[in-house]
C-alpha cells in the first residue's frame, strides 16, 4: 500500500515565533507536489520541520508517516522512516569524495551503523563496498552522471548544477518514500534548474512522493506536479492542479498579498 505523509494543522516556529501557522498538507507516494510562495513566507521552515531540525520547535499539529507521529523521532531516525531532505553539504573535508560520503549516508539510512562493531575490521558499519560501487554505478549510469563525479572532493569547487547533481544522486541512492526538495532561490543557475527536474523525472514513480519547494515557477516547466500548492504567510493558502503554477507565474504574488492580506507579525 502507498504511504502517506501527512501534515496535520502544524505550527512551529522558533524561539516563540510562530512561523507555521497551521500548515495542513499530505503526500502519498507516487504523487509529485509544488509548493510555491513569497519569500519569507516560511516554505523552507517547513522543510526544516519536517526534517526534525532541532532549531525549530512544535507547538501544535502533528506530522505523521503511515498514520504514526514521526515528531519524537530524530532526524536520522525520520531518514530511516523514509523521509529525505538533503543533507547540507558537509565542509569540505580534503580526501572525502562524493563515493565516500554516499556510502556513509547510504549506510547510516539503512542501518548499517546499527550493528557496529568496535572490534570489527574497519568499515564493518558499512554497506559492503562491492555492492556499493555496483549500486552507485547504475544509478549514475541512470541519470547520466559521469563517473569521474564520485572521485571529486565533497564541496570543492561545486557549481550550482553539480551541487543539485549530488542531491539528486544522494535521493537516487538512500531510495526514500517521500523526498523534500527546497529549491532555493538564490543562485540557482538554469543547469542546476534542469538537474533537479531531470533527475526528479528518472526518480519518479509509485515508490516516491516528491515535494519541490520553490519561489518560481521556472523548474516546473521541466517537470510537472500532480498537485501545487500556494504557500503565504506560513499556511497554504490554495491548493490546484499544474494550472495554478501558470497562473502564479502569469500573476505573480500580489494577488495573494491582495487576497489575504500583509503577513500577520508575531510576537
Ligand atoms: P521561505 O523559505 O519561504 O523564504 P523561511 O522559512 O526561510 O521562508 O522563513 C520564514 C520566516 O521565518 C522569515 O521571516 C525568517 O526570517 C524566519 N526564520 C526562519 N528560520 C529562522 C530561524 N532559524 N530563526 C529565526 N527566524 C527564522
Ligand atoms: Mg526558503
Amino acid at each position: 500500500m502507498a504511504s502517506t505523509l501527512e501534515i496535520r494543522d502544524l505550527h512551529a516556529g522558533v524561539e516563540g515565533k510562530e512561523i507555521l501557522k497551521g500548515v495542513n498538507l499530505t503526500l502519498h507516494q507516487g504523487e509529485i507536489h509544488a509548493l510555491m510562495g513569497p519569500n519569507g513566507s516560511g516554505k523552507s521552515t517547513l522543510a526544516y520541520v519536517i526534517m526534525g531540525h532541532p532549531q525549530y520547535e512544535v507547538y501544535s499539529g502533528d506530522i505523521l508517516l503511515d498514520g504514526e507521529s514521526i515528531l519524537d523521532m530524530s532526524p536520522d531516525e525520520r531518514a530511516r522512516a523514509g523521509i529525505f531532505l538533503a543533507f547540507q553539504y558537509p565542509v569540505a573535508i580534503p580526501g572525502v569524495t562524493v563515493a565516500h560520503f554516499l556510502r556513509q549516508a547510504v549506510s547510516a539510512v539503512r542501518g548499517y551503523t546499527a550493528q557496529k562493531n568496535t572490534n570489527g575490521p574497519v568499515g564493518s558499519n558499512l554497506i559492503p563496498m562491492r555492492e556499493f560501487r555496483q549500486e552507485l554505478n547504475e544509478k549514475m549510469r541512470m541519470l547520466g552522471i559521469d563517473p569521474s563525479f564520485a572521485r571529486r572532493y565533497l564541496n570543492d569547487g561545486f557549481s550550482g548544477g553539480e551541487k543539485k547533481r549530488l542531491e539528486i544522486l544522494q535521493l537516487a541512492m538512500l531510495r526514500p518514500k517521500f523526498a523534500i526538495l527546497d529549491e532555493t532561490d538564490s543562485g540557482l543557475d538554469i543547469d542546476a534548474v534542469r538537474a533537479v527536474a531531470e533527475g526528479v523525472k528518472q526518480l519518479v514513480g509509485p515508490d516516491l512522493g516528491v515535494l519541490i519547494i520553490t519561489h518560481y515557477q521556472r523548474i516546473l516547466n521541466y517537470i510537472e506536479p500532480h498537485y501545487v500548492h500556494v504557500f503565504y504567510d506560513g499556511r497554504i493558502v490554495k491548493s490546484g492542479g499544474p494550472e495554478l503554477a501558470h497562473e502564479l507565474e502569469a500573476q505573480g504574488y500580489e494577488w495573494i498579498r491582495r487576497e489575504f492580506g500583509e503577513p500577520v507579525a508575531h510576537a
